[in-house]
């Protein structure tokens, strides 16, 4: 061992030990402040779908990839990350010989191929996602960015040290091959031969290169571990468990989409029936109140930006953006651990848990983070402003988009939970609405008796559960298609439908009361099991001595499709419940339903949150209108996965816009650039709010907004005015 190669081992040494050191020590601090959160056993089942779908989201970046380019760039600088590692192990045998390498796998020709065409291909995937951030850096001029409020540093820092490790890879390569001691043949190491080709003929080079590709790694795992909050770098490692403890690892895409969690104390779902706030925690008061899942959402956040590039809120100047929503979060909870971790919190009474003694040598930052409420304003040092909470509309948008599958709607959720049912602190106009559901089983307040009146004027009888028994399909009417007067045609046209397709059907007519969405998307847990109860008996008695697969429900609302498919299976109901344009598309396939008018003068689609990214359901309305409409379906440019919200999901339907830009404003304006005439929905809530868009700008005379359901019977049924007679408005 020459001078060089004593003072190289001994650099690479001693930074090693302190980067290991101060590593261990992060890891331990970091699943600490995990562990602090509430238990979550359901994350542990299906052990084999979790591994294998962690693999296919990691390995096939199957979530990356939707975005093109940025998902190619960054599966090459993941793989070389992964694989260049045993290049950094490398370099530690080339500090101490610079003729060294890595034992048998270091000599195989296959092994300098496959690091050379990584290092080569990870080269190109760092310098395009650098371009990336910097092309959409917060501060350039003009346009939201999807990094504003990410820590710009920490990007670029991870950025330029992958760089510099891979630069530096080849250097120590090239100084091989210019001393004569590179094993590999030129033809499967050709860029390491052209590096080599410009070098001196230096014999210490590789060791000294070698050494400096270990100081910038272990600079790396310095920096990070005394950040640990560093989600852009920790993602690396963390969003491994996160895909594999996701909420639902057999979905595709967006596990934390359609049913919401229970509400749960220590991990167990809560009954009404017997729960006790002084016992058992109501929703999420404190950030520890979340689970341990949780808390590793909220630690594996890269701060991509993607959630907030897509969240309606954000995009019409609303203070949420579910990635500072998750960033607060995250760093709330790592700054109020210390005090957690010495024993500090509120017991369910509201008491201090610790001792004087115990929180006696803590942090004073510590402590004051222990003080700030979760909710508050700025004015009360809040976590999450008020205002951010309850601008969500639980569209999914974020968790659709989220690369680490982070689930933002059920932290909001959760946090809204505890606001209603413990605090009463929710915007108040959405109190009429919760007393309706209360008093009146309907969000408007309608009387119960009147359930039925959208059958009048139809020219057949409208069978109801009880009266026959023979049905194939019971139709959920739901409270928007039974007392919401654009809803009601809808409802007809799909009853006239199913009446001449000879499809067997049934209503449950005023046995039918809300199916809780709103209330459980506002947080009113109560409210939500009381209703969605009553509804569970009422359906299985209809059901009574049917298997599953013969419990068949069809639903014009996507809130109540959700709602009844995936929901009422916590409660023990389980339906096949399908949307009606899925069953209009399967009568119109199997010729049951023949279009004979095209419907003219270009027809649009926007997808309703809780039918397409929630359920997935995409191809089925798009479908009908296909057969239903002359000419292609003018597609918006936020379409499918992708859609934009109306604004009225998550029971912002019940509650003021009064920040920013109006959503179902935004959404109007998109439909209307496409030029189309018609904008078919297939969702009550985004007929009301797009068609309140359309004539706030005057173009109710240009533009008509109908479901997807009204477009197939003008198509069907030209001659027979759409959804037949109008009945009087409800007040
Ligand atoms: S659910 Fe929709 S509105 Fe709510 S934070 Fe996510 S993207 Fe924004
Ligand atoms: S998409 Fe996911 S990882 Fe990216 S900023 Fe949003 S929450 Fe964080």
């Amino acid at each position: 061992m020459g001078s060089v190669q004593i003072v190289t081992t001994i650099l690479a040494a001693a930074i090693t030990a302190v980067a290991v050191w101060l590593a261990v020590r992060a890891v331990l601090k970091m699943t600490a402040v995990i562990r602090l959160g509430q238990p979550a056993p359901e994350r542990f089942t299906d052990k084999g779908a979790r591994t294998k779908t962690m693999l296919v989201e990691t390995a096939g970046h199957t979530r990356m990839l939707k975005w093109g380019v940025v998902g190619a760039a960054h599966w090459f600088v993941m793989v070389g990350f992964i694989v260049l590692s045993l290049l950094v192990l490398e370099a530690y045998f080339e500090v101490v010989t610079p003729t060294g390498g890595l034992p048998i796998i270091g000599h195989w020709t296959i092994f300098g191929l496959a690091t050379e065409v990584i290092t080569v291909l990870g080269l190109v995937g760092i310098l395009v996602l650098m371009a990336i951030r910097l092309r959409n850096r917060p501060n350039r001029p003009g346009g939201r960015s999807r990094f504003t409020g990410s820590t710009m540093w920490q990007g670029y820092f991870v950025e330029w040290i992958v760089l510099l490790v891979l630069i530096f890879g080849l250097l120590i390569r090239g100084f091989k091959v210019a001393t004569d001691h590179f094993e590999y043949p030129l033809w499967a190491t050709p860029v390491s031969h052209a590096v080599g080709a410009v070098l001196p003929d230096w014999q210490d080079g590789t060791s000294v290169a070698a050494v400096i590709k270990i100081i910038i790694s272990m600079t790396w795992l310095i920096v990070i571990s005394l950040n640990v909050t560093m989600g852009v770098a920790w993602h690396r490692f963390l969003a491994f468990p996160n895909i594999f403890f996701k909420r639902e690892p057999t979905r595709p895409a967006g596990s934390g989409l359609g049913a919401l969690r229970p509400m749960t104390s220590q991990g167990k779902p809560l009954d009404f029936e017997e729960a006790d706030p002084e016992k058992d925690q109501f929703g999420v008061a404190h950030v520890e109140q979340f689970s341990w899942k949780g808390l590793l959402d909220f630690s594996t956040c890269t701060e991509c930006g993607r959630c907030q590039s897509q969240c309606p809120a954000w995009n019409t100047g609303k203070p949420l953006s579910p990635k500072l929503l998750v960033l607060s979060l995250r760093d709330h909870a790592y700054a109020k651990a210390p005090y957690l971790l010495a024993g500090g919190g509120k017991d369910l009474t509201g008491e201090e848990k610790a001792t004087q003694a115990q929180l006696a040598h803590l942090d004073v930052l510590a402590l004051a983070e222990a003080d700030k409420p979760l909710i508050g304003t700025a004015e009360e040092g809040g976590v999450i402003d008020p205002d951010v909470l309850w601008s969500c509309t639980t569209c999914g948008a974020c968790v659709e988009q989220c690369p680490v599958d982070i689930e933002h709607v059920d932290h909001i959720v959760d946090m809204r939970r505890y606001q209603v049912l413990i605090e009463s602190s929710f915007p108040s106009e959405a109190g009429v609405m919760l007393r309706n559901l209360e008093n009146k089983g309907n969000p408007w307040g309608a009387p119960q008796n009147t359930r039925e009146d959208w059958t009048k004027g139809l020219d057949f009888e409208v069978p109801r559960v009880g009266e026959v028994d023979d049905f194939e399909y019971l139709f959920w009417v739901g409270c928007a298609g039974a007392f919401e007067d654009r809803a009601k045609k809808t409802t007809r046209a799909v009853a006239t439908l199913l009446n001449e397709a000879g499809v067997k059907f049934a209503i449950l007519g005023e046995g039918e009361t809300c199916s809780g969405d709103p209330a459980r998307r506002i947080g009113n847990e109560f409210v939500f099991q009381m209703l969605a109860q009553q509804n569970v008996e009422t359906l299985n008695e209809a059901f009574e001595g049917r298997e599953k697969a013969k419990r068949k429900i069809v639903a014009t609302c996507p809130h109540c499709f959700n709602t009844l498919g995936n929901e009422y299976g916590q409660l023990g109901g389980e339906f096949e419940v399908v949307h009606h344009t899925q069953l209009l598309a399967h009568l119109v396939s199997t010729g049951k339903l023949t279009p004979v008018q095209p419907v003219d003068g270009g027809v649009t689609y926007h997808d309703p949150c809780y039918l397409g990214r929630h359920n997935r359901v995409f191809a089925a309305p798009r479908e009908v209108l296909g057969d239903a409409i002359e000419g292609e379906l003018t597609e918006m440019p936020r379409n499918s996965e992708r859609s934009f919200c109306c604004g009225a999901g998550g029971a912002r339907m019940w509650m003021e816009e009064k920040i920013g830009k109006r959503i179902n404003v935004d959404r109007v304006e998109e439909a209307m650039a496409t030029g189309a005439k018609t904008v078919a929905v297939g969702c009550p809530f985004c007929s009301t709010m797009l068609n309140d868009g359309v004539n706030g700008k005057g173009a109710g005379e240009q533009v008509e907004v109908i479901d997807v359901a009204s477009v197939l019977l003008r198509s069907v049924k030209p001659e027979q005015p759409q959804g037949g007679k109008e009945t009087a408005p409800v007040d």
